[in-house]
């Protein structure tokens, strides 16, 4: 089972790698947008932990809300309100529980992915973050009905994240910024697809 501490655990991890990772992602972002992913992602996640330290959440629909919320009003752009989306439609799939099964945290992430997809009018291909989030729930999923151990079906979406994250490079942008620059766009990783694949990854660190 996947306790409130774990989601905590969770998410300081991907603030960890997000902080390591700061320049490479506005780096990528100077690429194809407006130079500030790497920023923009580190500050939401900084307030994010303190709150979270501050006053734990009591529940794990509380927590993902309270991550959605500081996520929302700190990282600005548009990976705040994507991030935050993702994890408001996790919180109401779970409901207030202490805990929710592998299954359960599977049915939040793809309820989450669903409402990113819908709020930022994608869908795969468009080079964004969805790219990496859409395999890892469909790689969680496919290795969780199969019968793996959570350990293992996180380790095997986080791949798949990855995998996603590096199949955006030659794609054309179709949403945001990226996409100011169609075929210009070409040849370059997609930066919210990489945090995204942080996230994951982050998920099969700390959450098994
Ligand atoms: P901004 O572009 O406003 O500066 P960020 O740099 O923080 O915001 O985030 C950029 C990332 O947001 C992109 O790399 C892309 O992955 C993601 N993104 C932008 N628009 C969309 C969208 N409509 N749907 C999904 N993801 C998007
Ligand atoms: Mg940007
Ligand atoms: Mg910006």
């Amino acid at each position: 089972l996947i306790y409130v501490d774990g989601f905590i655990s969770w998410i300081k991890e991907f603030a960890q790698l997000v902080a390591a990772n700061r320049d490479l992602l506005t780096e990528l972002d100077s690429a194809i947008g407006d130079a500030d992913h790497g920023i923009n992602m580190d500050r939401a996640l900084g307030v994010t932990v303190a709150a979270l330290e501050n006053e734990p959440p009591p529940d794990v629909a509380a927590l993902c809300k309270q991550v959605a919320l500081e996520v929302v009003s700190s990282a600005g752009g548009a990976s705040g309100p994507l991030y935050g989306t993702l994890f408001l439609r996790m919180a109401s799939t779970t409901g207030n529980v202490e805990s929710i099964d592998p299954k359960e945290f599977s049915a939040a992430l793809r309820a989450g992915m669903d409402g990113l997809a819908m709020r930022g009018k994608t869908q795969a291909g468009d080079k964004t973050m969805y790219d990496a989030l859409a395999p890892a729930v469909s790689a969680l999923d496919e290795a969780l009905a199969s019968g793996a151990e959570l350990g293992a079906a996180l380790d095997a979406a986080a791949a798949a994240a990855e995998k996603g994250r590096d199949a955006t490079t030659p794609m054309i942008g179709l949403k945001g910024r990226a996409s100011y620059l169609g075929e210009r766009s070409i040849g370059h990783q997609d930066p919210g697809a990489t945090s995204m694949a942080l996230l994951i990854r982050a998920a099969a660190t700390t959450l098994a």
